[in-house]
């Protein structure tokens, strides 16, 4: 699997913009999908043009499955 790094380059479509722009890779605070809550500090890529988050690596995946199987969320 690709690793990213901060400061990485890629494109993506952003939902957004509703058009493929060139992404940064960088740490972020993510809303979660599925649940509330925040998984902070993740690699992701935002739109340059928005600065939405566009995409999240693989290797973020077992930080936020981690989070959302964490007991302080509860269920
Ligand atoms: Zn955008």
């Amino acid at each position: 699997m690709k690793i990213w790094y901060v400061g990485d380059k890629s494109k993506a479509l952003c939902e957004t913009c509703r058009k493929i722009l060139s992404t940064t890779f960088d740490y972020y605070d993510v809303p979660l999908e599925k649940r509330d809550g925040v998984a902070k500090q993740i690699m992701a890529a935002t739109c340059d043009d928005c600065g939405t988050v566009v995409a999240i690596p693989p290797q973020s995946m077992p930080a936020i499955r981690m989070l959302v199987r964490s007991p302080e969320f509860g269920d």
